[in-house]
């Protein structure tokens, strides 16, 4: 019977998954955001969050998003261009570009349709497009649905994206360089100045994706292109609402001519819903407090800092994966070890994410930092770890 039933691969397809340890599935999280997690009825110390700043938690947030709703509802009702825009979409592109310092913005209903719609708007048939190894799902799939003409580089390889522009730039019409200036499951940053000087030498442009560099990175939280001061050059900026913002939602802060186009042309903003008058007001609550509270930032950092120190101390034979930023990695032999691990965690109060394959080549525990950790939970984070690992489980 089995060859009538045009669903049979599907189980099929999931006995390999599961077989190969990459089965994965979801879990509640019954506590508000913040640096404990309530699973399967225990608190946690929360190390899975991409909320860096605390902010999805904060009352302030809460309270926006709250008189958002009984003011304009639950849903935008339409899309932008028809029936969905308020104003309330306009504050918010305007407190993205006096945080970014770009001419203007454009809000998404998430980061990922930010980067799917803008590459496919950007780039065609007739176009190169070139592509750190390693990017997010969502700048890589963006690329496929433009149809272009891939090519990846080495991660963060100056020298083999130089290379690619030498020996195929001249063959196409266009060409666009996408990165992650943070990489989101390794935390290294990606070398943009070197990156910016070979896409202007060689007529190309640049999209940069600071999904965890917003709110996070550069003196006024605007990102990585902040941080080395490449503020005002000609390149790209997308990011996401829903990480250190709290909220949910993606942006493109670019020149006007571009933000126009992208309105008249980007199948995946022009064709959606706007973002509901809640994670609006949300993300431009956040916006405020990133601008108005360094102190947050410091904070993080800090516990970035206080983190490597104790590790580097007292747990030595771990292998981190080289990290610029809150996502701080312990890298391990297969993903069965990941999962036994990350479980063994969970029993000594701790939630730190497993993360496999297909998802990053090598396994690892994911930590990601906030900046309402408190120094008894990253002690304890320590002292956990130091339990669990044997040196059989790191080797
Ligand atoms: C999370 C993430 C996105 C997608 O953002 P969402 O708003 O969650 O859809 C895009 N790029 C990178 C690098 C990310 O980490």
């Amino acid at each position: 019977m089995n060859q009538l039933n045009p669903y049979a691969w599907i189980d099929r397809s999931l006995e390999t998954i599961r077989q190969a340890n990459w089965y994965r599935t979801v879990r509640s999280i019954e506590s508000l955001p913040g640096n404990a997690a309530t699973i399967e009825g225990r608190a946690l110390i929360n190390f899975g969050s991409n909320d860096y700043l605390g902010l999805a938690g904060d009352e302030r947030m809460i309270r926006a998003a709250m008189l958002a709703t009984q003011q304009f509802g639950t849903g935008a009702t339409g899309s932008r261009l028809t029936s969905g825009h308020k104003q309330l979409h306009q504050d918010l592109e305007e407190a993205i570009v006096g945080l970014k310092g770009t001419e203007a913005a454009l809000v998404f209903s998430s980061g990922y349709l930010a980067n799917l719609g803008t590459i496919a708007a950007l780039a065609g048939k007739q176009d190169l497009i070139l592509s750190d190894r390693v990017n997010h799902s969502s700048l890589k799939n963006g690329a496929r649905l433009s149809g272009a003409k891939i090519m990846e580089y080495r991660h963060c390889d100056v020298a083999d994206l130089q290379e690619l522009l030498q020996a195929h730039r001249d063959s196409y019409r266009r060409c666009l360089i996408i990165t992650d200036t943070v990489f989101s499951m390794d935390g290294d940053i990606c070398p943009l100045p070197e990156i910016l000087a070979l896409a202007i030498e060689h007529h190309a442009m640049l999209l940069v994706d600071e999904a965890h560099a917003t709110g996070i990175f550069g003196r006024n939280g605007a990102g990585v292109v902040e941080h080395f001061d490449l503020v005002g050059q000609p390149l790209i900026e997308m990011g996401t609402l829903s990480k250190a913002l709290g909220s949910l939602g993606g942006y493109v802060a670019a020149s006007a001519p571009i933000v126009d186009f992208l309105k008249n042309r980007c199948a995946s903003w022009i064709y959606t819903t706007g973002l509901s008058p809640a994670d609006t007001a949300a993300a431009l609550t956040a916006i405020e407090i990133v601008t108005t509270t360094p102190q947050l930032r410091q904070q993080l950092w800090q516990n970035v800092a206080n983190l490597k120190q104790q590790i580097t101390a007292q747990l030595p034979e771990l292998r981190l994966i080289p990290s610029q930023s809150p996502i701080i990695c312990i890298e391990l032999p297969d993903a069965s070890t990941a999962m036994s691990i990350g479980s063994q965690l969970q029993h000594a109060g701790i939630f730190a994410p497993a993360i496999r394959p297909p998802t990053v080549p090598t396994s690892r525990i994911r930590l990601s930092l906030m900046a309402t950790h408190q120094p008894a939970q990253l002690t304890d984070l320590v002292t956990a770890i130091g339990q669990i690992f044997t040196p059989t489980s790191v080797s």
